[in-house]
């Protein structure tokens, strides 16, 4: 395998930064994320944003096949001549954005749970993940690396300024768990920050389910939408088609003291909140005269 040093150099390429384009640098590092990710002999891989090959090649090692969905043309392209380059036949490359490939439907094809992999941009990390909480049933699980700063985000417990939408929307659905720091020196070229490789393993909610999971999201949305007011004052005006009195009393009802803020709030009490605004929305309608 080349390093994108060697490569930029061949090809004359200049790294783009609105594309994220870091490459990892270090082919131990990716032997290390893929070791501890423990991918088997049978997996297959939908790899986002695969970029010179540093993990795709790697990965094609290591899995029956790997589906690799870059972006950048010019990269694919070189990319297809890695992969010939290193003999790895099992790789699909698709030349699109990721976020106008329907991942669950690229799971559907393939026939079996996938695992997704990726080195992701920052700018789409979070969108990646909503929409790996949506099609989780097919994408049980994900590893994913992530600016350092967000990866902590993401693996926050409530109660702090780093507990946000998707940490309280992730630990609603998954077990997040931290594989490897890998420090900025490995990529080229050198970014601003380190990076952390998380795995983001999707379980049911079997102690909590919540009684209409769009809610739930939208709920949890709301609360951290205004996350420094109190509960009562974000939730009231958030369009949640109810007034505040409602809304006071099915906090209350749910155990949770109006004055709090979404921060402190676990999941396990955004859903017995999302149950009590259903209870409370269907008295509502229940008083409405016919
Ligand atoms: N996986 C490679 C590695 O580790 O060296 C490259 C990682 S680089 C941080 C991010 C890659 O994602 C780049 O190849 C970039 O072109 C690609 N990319 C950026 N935005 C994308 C998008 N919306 N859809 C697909 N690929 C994207």
């Amino acid at each position: 395998m080349r390093s994108p040093q060697l490569l930029c150099k061949l090809y004359d390429l200049r790294p783009q930064k609105q594309l994220g384009q870091n490459f990892l640098a270090d082919p131990a590092t990716a032997r290390v994320i893929i070791d501890r990710a423990g991918v088997q002999p049978e997996d297959i891989v939908v790899e986002i944003g695969p970029g010179l090959g540093a993990l795709t090649i790697p990965l094609s090692r290591a899995a029956r096949a790997v589906v690799a969905i870059e972006k950048d043309r010019s990269l694919a392209r070189i990319l297809s001549d890695e992969l010939i380059g290193a003999g790895a036949t099992n790789v699909r490359i698709i030349e699109a954005d990721v976020l106008n490939v329907d991942l669950a439907s690229l799971a559907l094809e393939a026939g079996q749970p996938v695992t997704v992999f990726g080195n992701l941009p920052y700018n789409i990390s979070s969108q990646i993940i909503i929409r790996l909480i949506t099609a989780r049933r097919q994408i049980p699980r994900a590893v994913l690396m992530f600016q350092k700063e967000l990866a902590v985000r993401l693996r926050a417990a409530p109660g702090g300024r780093d507990y946000g939408r998707i940490t309280a929307m992730l630990r609603y659905c998954a077990v997040v768990r931290r594989l490897a720091v890998v420090t900025a020196a490995h990529f080229f070229p050198v970014p601003k920050v380190d990076s952390e490789v998380l795995e983001i393993g999707f379980r049911p909610p079997r102690n909590y389910p919540a009684h209409n999971e769009d809610r739930l999201f939208r709920l949890i949305a709301a609360a951290f939408g205004q996350r420094r007011k109190t509960l009562k004052n974000a939730l009231s005006g958030a369009g949640l088609s109810l007034q505040p009195p409602a809304i006071v009393r099915a906090l209350s009802q749910a155990g949770i003291d109006p004055l709090r803020r979404a921060e402190t709030l676990s999941p396990e009490e955004f859903v017995a909140l999302e149950i009590s605004l259903h209870r409370a929305a269907s008295e509502a309608d229940a008083m409405q005269p016919l």
